[in-house]
């Protein structure tokens, strides 16, 4: 896997690493989805890394850590069982938590990457790796990534590390306002409101950014209903309107929308099959 990070996020993540003290619990916040799970690679492969000079991004560690088969990172999936991208509880505990105090195969240190934490795992996951968060075995690292660390318990971060990577695209107050736009096309009863402020995201910079807006006010909007109040009306339009299910159904489908973005494709059946897709989220029973 490539690391895509901008050069100050990048030397926020080696500074860390050669500084030799990592925290027990590290989470990664700020940036982009993208961002952060490159930010959480490099400084998995900065950890068990075997060069005097960790991330050296070439040694046999490195390679591993960074095409994701280290024998000692562990990224957790979410249930198979389970719609909505959740880690179960049972899950957790039955294949990460009961292995957790097993020593390391090849390096000195076990990696758990809990990408996009918040949607992973829920309070009661977040409750059971806090004893282990609290009273870490020397040769373990967690690292959370998320959008806003405010979105997992206090309990939580009170206890770690947080690096908030800086926006690299610049989220100038066009993204904001097509964001509002979205959601007010989201919330209307009418589907010409919604295809007119998707309409209107005229090329593909523009509608990525828009996309990218609107995904963080329903970040927000997940941390609303865990019970972090938020003074942005456009997410309190959100809340009002849709539960969380929904709000996950949209997190997904615009993440897909941005991945297509990415390829090849005709902007007007991109936006078209979004509004259809927005439109069967919340609109059905
Ligand atoms: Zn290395």
């Amino acid at each position: 896997m490539d690391i895509i990070l901008d050069k100050d996020n990048e030397n926020s993540i080696i500074g860390l690493i050669r500084s030799r003290r990592i925290p027990h619990t590290v989470i990664i916040e700020g940036a982009d989805s993208a961002e952060r799970e490159s930010a959480a690679r490099l400084l998995a492969a900065g950890a068990v890394c075997t060069s005097d000079e960790p991330p050296c991004l070439s040694c046999n560690a490195c390679s591993k850590a960074l095409e994701g088969y280290h024998p000692d990172i562990f990224i957790p999936e979410p249930s198979k069982n389970l719609k909505s991208g959740i880690l179960s509880l049972k899950d957790l505990r039955d294949n990460y938590l009961s292995q957790m105090s097993v020593k390391p195969n090849e390096a000195d240190v076990k990696v758990y990457v809990f990408s996009e934490a918040d949607r992973l795992l829920r309070e009661d996951s977040q409750n059971a790796l806090l004893k282990t968060i609290e009273e870490p075995p020397q040769n373990l690292l967690f690292i959370f990534t998320v959008g806003s660390a405010k979105s997992l318990l206090l309990t939580v971060r009170s206890r770690a590390r947080i690096i908030t990577l800086r926006h690299t695209e610049s989220f100038d107050e066009d993204c904001e306002d097509a964001a509002a736009d979205i959601v007010g096309g989201i919330v209307s009863l009418y589907e010409y409101d919604l295809l007119l402020a998707l309409g209107r995201l005229s090329d593909k910079e523009r509608l990525r950014g828009a996309l990218t807006a609107f995904t963080e006010k329903l970040r927000l909007a997940l941390c609303f209903y865990s019970g972090i109040p938020t003074d942005d009306e456009t997410v309190k339009r959100l809340t009002r309107k849709l539960d969380r299910t929904r709000v996950i159904a949209l997190i997904d489908i615009t993440g897909e929308a941005v991945s297509r973005l990415a390829t090849n494709v005709n902007l007007q059946l991109l936006t078209a099959w979004l509004c259809s897709q927005y439109r069967r989220i919340t609109w059905q029973k």
